[in-house]
């Protein structure tokens, strides 16, 4: 493991160089596409703490990661926020690549929590999510405000990071 990756140009990165252009976080990968300084050649990354895995993404049923190189890096500190939050940090040089929030709809299902209460009771903002549309899979849409008693046949339209949209639908499931 050295300090530096050789780019095919023959320029050898750092993993400042590497991290300073990153972008295009893959959460479910943990990787960053970053670009090449010199000749703009784009690599793909994975930090970790204390090093950057260089390699490349492939296709084998769901996408894999393949490190060929690592590059040590001892300040390198890495966290993963709400699954969709990745903070970096190089000796005090930091950076954050969000994912950006989706959508999904939540169902009620027998036995959930949300039944027979109105969508309110379920204070959803509090989970980070923004709640979008409320209907009764009819495909007419009800007022968010509605103090309609929910059944399994509503549907809530949510938009939040992976995790915020997992604890809107526990919240919706028991009531925490
Ligand atoms: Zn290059």
């Amino acid at each position: 493991m050295g300090s530096t990756f050789r780019c095919t140009c023959g320029d050898d990165l750092d993993a400042a160089a590497l991290l300073v252009s990153a972008t295009g976080f893959d959460p479910s990968l943990g990787t960053l596409n970053a670009p090449c300084p010199r000749c703009g050649q784009w690599v793909t990354i994975r930090p970790r703490g204390g090093l950057i895995e260089v390699g490349y993404v492939y296709s084998a049923g769901s996408p894999h990661f393949e490190a060929v190189a690592t590059v040590s890096a001892h300040a390198l500190r890495v966290e993963e926020r709400d699954d969709d939050v990745l903070v970096i940090d190089l000796g005090g040089r930091r950076w954050e690549h969000t994912f950006p929030p989706r959508e999904q709809w939540l169902w009620i299902r027998p036995g959930d929590f949300a039944l027979g209460k109105p969508l309110a009771a379920l204070r959803l903002a509090d989970t980070d999510v923004d709640v979008l549309a409320l209907d009764a899979n009819d495909g007419l849409e009800l007022p968010i405000d509605t103090g309609e008693p929910l059944s399994h046949r509503h549907r809530i339209r949510i938009r939040g990071t992976t995790g915020a949209r997992r604890r809107a639908a526990h919240r919706v499931s028991t009531g925490r």
